[in-house]
């Protein structure tokens, strides 16, 4: 049984590289019928929000990615991390370190001035430790026993074979002199408890993960396979942050992007399946495998995101498009009441708008009369077109009100007045949508309708 996590820290702010992070474990599990586990790393408090969960917890609801198990919370199993502890110093797998944070000062300066990396000396390790006696006054901490010889080695899922040797790792602290667990002992026995199969995360923590194994399997535990993500880069190349322009995943939302289409955009960020470009999540989670995880970094690209955003737009069933737009028109203000029906409007729209916002915009005309500007007006408008928009107030009366008896009479009121057909169309546009970009006037005017077409034009000709 397939068992996956995402396990973020609700630190600060959530970018779509971070969501990322939750996607791919959640696929994997989705398509092999495992369970995806939901686990707040909230054991940093000074930066640890409450806020920061919530954006988590609802950015995951949008996008669909619900989970099994949890949500998790790891300051909830503090207890369970010191009992594994205490568990990990009875059987001398760990062991309390004196060493106080001055003498760890001049251990470090000593080795930088040899050239040396800085690293822990195992000065307190059990074997040399022995006849010395715990200096007063000083809370120990508690550190692994790290191996001393060999490497530790893995095959990652996306990087491929890593091999670190023992020598490069030192006895890494799992209980601070306060006694609160660190964060790589629980990840550690979290992932052990939880039965995780996969570890698939960010990148950032190629470094933990020689620890980890070696904790786990000094516990006699096999560790799961790890399948590193590489990071979320910005168009110009640095690493994706608010700083560098990122946008909350829930702006996404507000702006009017389909949740269809940010999992698909982050799907194809860092994975790829054939040169599948637009899919739907079943059909992600239907072709998911870990071997199409690409190990060079993914960018962000503003554009290609609004495209698919698009192409999900055009692709969807009316019905869908219009009961993901309404909320965006009531934002708006636009009743929708007495007007035309919305899956229509969404049929002429959805060409020329990308986002549900766009298209919110765009749908206003249909259902309260447009602010006409007089002036772009004016400039369009000849004697002759004033005529002919006269003419066609009055026909409109009696007209069969369908796009192709709508046309035939624009048309034929131009050729009356000796006017291009564009001549009529582009006032009727100012006039009627307030807008010179429309989709083709004959559509909008019939949905629209005849009064309200009517009165528009009228009340333009007299401003
Ligand atoms: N809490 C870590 C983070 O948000 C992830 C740890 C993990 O996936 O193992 O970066």
């Amino acid at each position: 049984m397939i068992r996956t996590r995402f396990a973020p820290s609700p630190t600060g702010f959530l970018h779509l590289g971070n969501i990322r992070s939750a996607l791919f474990p959640w696929a994997f599990a989705r398509h092999h019928r495992g369970t995806f586990i939901l686990r707040i790393e909230d054991t940093d408090q000074e930066r640890s929000t409450p806020e920061a969960t919530q954006a988590i917890l609802d950015a995951m609801h949008w996008l669909g990615l619900d989970y099994d198990e949890g949500p998790y919370y790891q300051m909830q199993r503090i207890a369970r991390y010191r009992e594994a502890a205490d568990d990990m110093l009875a059987r001398g797998l760990a062991y309390r370190c004196y060493t106080t944070p001055a003498e760890l000062d001049v251990l470090r300066a000593s080795q930088l001035e040899r050239g040396e990396k800085p690293r822990y000396d195992g000065r307190w390790r059990p074997e040399r430790a022995q006849g010395m006696t715990p200096p007063e006054g000083v809370a120990p901490v508690l550190r692994f026993r790290n191996p001393d010889a060999g490497t530790v080695q893995w095959t990652d899922a996306v990087k491929g074979p890593i091999e670190i040797a023992n020598a490069e790792l030192d006895d890494l602290v799992i209980v601070r002199a306060d006694g609160s667990p660190t964060y790589n002992f629980c990840v550690v026995v979290d992932d052990l408890d939880m039965g995780i199969t996969h570890v698939i995360r960010g990148d950032d923590h190629v470094n933990n993960t020689p620890r980890q194994i070696n904790i786990m399997r000094a516990l006699g535990a096999e560790p799961p396979v790890y399948a590193h993500l590489p990071t979320v880069l910005t168009p110009e190349g640095e690493k994706l942050s608010k700083r560098h322009g990122a946008r909350g995943v829930l702006q996404y939302r507000d702006d009017g992007y389909l949740p269809e289409a940010v999992v698909n955009y982050l799907a194809r960020l860092g994975w790829a399946h054939g040169d599948a470009e637009v899919f739907s999540v079943e059909e992600f989670v239907g072709w998911f495998d870990l071997a199409g995880l690409t190990p060079s970094p993914g960018r962000f690209d503003p554009g290609k995101l609004e495209w698919l955003n698009h192409e999900h737009l055009k692709r969807m069933p009316a019905e869908a498009v219009a009961s993901r737009l309404a909320p965006f028109l009531a934002r708006a203000g636009i009743d929708t009441a007495g007007g035309p029906p919305l899956t229509r409007v969404v049929d002429l729209l959805r060409e020329r708008s990308p986002t549900l916002v766009a298209m919110a915009e765009a749908a206003a005309y249909f259902y309260r009369p447009a602010v006409v500007d007089a002036a772009a007006l004016a400039s369009q408008l000849g004697d002759a077109g004033r005529a002919a928009l006269r003419e066609l107030v009055t026909e409109f009366v009696e007209l069969d009100w369908s796009r192709e008896a709508i046309l035939a009479a624009l048309k034929a009121a131009a050729a009356r007045h000796r006017l291009k057909p564009g001549q009529v169309m582009m006032p009727l546009r100012l006039a009627v949508a307030g807008t010179p970009a429309t989709p083709a006037i004959d559509a909008v005017l019939e949905l629209v309708g005849r009064d309200a077409t009517r009165a528009r034009v009228e009340a333009a000709l007299a401003a």
